[in-house]
């Protein structure tokens, strides 16, 4: 190689270097397109998804008649419910309603089961954040160990059917799967009383009146 080419070479280089460095540079004065989440968003983040997105399930025990139809329509078994007869007052109630979101592929079959041949009392809530140690903390039980929920009589007209809060009943769920990680669970009460704060002071109602 002669010393011209030499001298090109290095200054080709040169070249390639800069160019690389002037686009690299360049991003520093750019608006990003992407945003810090969930810290840097100006609304909670149920409100920004899609309004028929499927989240966690839910049961709104108090409206559940046991009858196990979502159990049933579950094509990967995701739903487990136990029916246990109390002894004291001789009538059939649930020991055990569990939905295991770690399988659940959120095909929202037994919303669908329980919505037109039941209550309505299973239903997605639009949350969705799952993070966890383990699968086991994404069994969510909907009743608490050792306890026994009496069955609901829905009434014939299933218009009078009352509906509950939408969510809380997933995170009280939840909560209880994750008993055994204080840690995680500390986290997410955090997480969800800073939402709940964000709501409040969204309504009109919470925001200083114009004098
Ligand atoms: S009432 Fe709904 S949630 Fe309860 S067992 Fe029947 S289908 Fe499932
Ligand atoms: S959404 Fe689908 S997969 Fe999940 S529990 Fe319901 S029926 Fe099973």
């Amino acid at each position: 190689m002669d010393l011209s080419q030499y001298v090109k070479s290095i200054s080709h280089a040169a070249n390639t270097i800069l160019e690389g460095m002037a686009v690299t540079f360049s991003h520093l004065f750019r608006e990003p397109i992407t945003v810090q989440y969930p810290d840097k968003l100006d609304r909670p983040m149920s409100e920004l998804l899609p309004a028929r997105y499927r989240g966690f399930l839910e049961v709104q025990m108090d409206i559940c008649t046991g009858c196990k139809r979502c159990e049933k329509s579950c094509p990967i078994d995701c739903i487990a419910i136990d029916l246990v007869k109390d002894p004291v007052a001789k009538k059939q109630t649930m020991g055990r309603f569990d939905i295991d979101m770690g399988k659940c592929m959120y095909c929202g079959l037994c919303v669908e089961a329980c919505k037109h041949e039941s209550t309505g009392a299973i239903r997605h809530t639009r949350e969705f954040e799952a993070a966890s140690a383990s699968l086991d903390h994404l069994t969510f039980r909907f009743i608490p160990e050792g306890t026994l929920v009496p069955l609901y009589k829905a009434p014939k007209d299933l218009s009078e059917v009352p509906v509950g809060q939408y969510g809380p009943h997933a995170r009280e769920a939840r909560e209880r799967a994750m008993r055994d990680n204080p840690a995680r669970l500390k986290e997410l009460r955090t997480f969800w009383a800073a939402e709940r704060a964000a709501k409040i002071d969204a309504t009109p109602e919470a925001k200083p009146a114009k004098t």
